[in-house]
């Protein structure tokens, strides 16, 4: 409840529309009642329009799950099958999603780091050479791609290396399709710092640097998912709440601290990702 009121308030200050994204995990946690009960009362509180996506579909039945609970939105992600068989799997899921209007995100390429629990060890990059071919025969609506970032806040040994001449390739191929970056936190490090300071250990913690991130919006990309920041951001103050208010225990206290922190990270982040403002 804190997070989707955090970000969908930062986005109404901004008069902006927002994509909410809900995982598998999430799911796991909160069940899905609960997270479309959430998602459709914020819906009343704010003026903007909120976008509800399932991220990170691993089934044909998830996404049906999805869809039939309500979500405008869903990704099935067959990234990790041989190409022929994420085709298929990604159609069936477009040809399902169709008869509700509901679009959906299909991905190429592998982006290395941690999701819900599935590591992968390095990135496979994004052929140039497919997504036209991938995009026509699936009926997808937008496209995750994988031209350098990861998922999670332990993200690289060292510097990121960001393809940009692959991003370049991609968007020349298919320019109407919305091309999605997911790992695309920035790993805020004065969060880092933070939750360090206050008891945490998190180390070697390096996210990709906003602006560099800004430098793909006029390169197609439409979709950047931010959640690593989210939760970065949300740990931190509770940690520096409990750390300088050891006497608190009423719950409404530090969330309400940690939950006005997300809220102006994701109008940062929001400002700084505008088209306006992306060059
Ligand atoms: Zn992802």
């Amino acid at each position: 409840m804190e997070l989707v009121q955090a970000v969908t308030r930062a986005a109404d200050e901004l008069g902006v529309p927002v994509i909410l994204q809900i995982t598998k995990g999430g799911m796991k946690y909160a069940s899905l009642p609960y997270l479309v009960g959430l998602v459709n009362v914020a819906r009343t509180q704010v003026k903007v329009p909120i976008t509800l996506h399932l991220d990170h579909g691993d089934s044909f039945e998830l996404c049906k799950q999805a869809i039939e609970a309500g979500f405008d939105s869903v990704m099935i992600d067959g990234s990790h099958l041989p190409y022929e068989e994420n085709i298929a799997i990604t159609k069936r899921v477009v040809d399902f999603a169709k008869k509700y209007s509901v679009s959906v995100e299909g991905e190429l390429g592998q982006i290395a780091g941690i999701e819900e629990h599935k590591v992968a060890e390095e990135s496979l990059y994004t052929d140039p050479n497919v997504v036209a071919d991938y995009v026509r025969r699936t009926g997808v609506d937008s496209l995750a791609i994988s031209i350098g970032t990861a998922h999670g806040a332990f993200k690289y040994k060292s510097a990121p290396k960001f393809r940009f001449d692959i991003l370049e390739r991609i968007h020349a191929a298919i320019p109407n399709v919305p091309l999605v970056l997911h790992g695309a936190s920035s790993v805020v490090p004065s969060a880092v710092d933070t939750i360090n300071r206050y008891g945490g250990n998190i180390q070697n913690a390096i996210g990709v640097d906003e602006s560099i991130l800004a430098k793909t919006i006029p390169l197609g990309v439409r979709k950047i998912n931010i959640d690593s920041d989210l939760r970065l951001v949300y740990t931190a103050a509770i940690r520096e709440y409990f750390a300088k208010n050891p006497a608190e225990f009423d719950p409404r206290a530090y969330l309400t601290y940690a939950r006005d922190q997300v809220q102006q990270l994701v109008k940062k982040k929001l400002e700084i990702f505008s088209i306006d403002n992306a060059q």
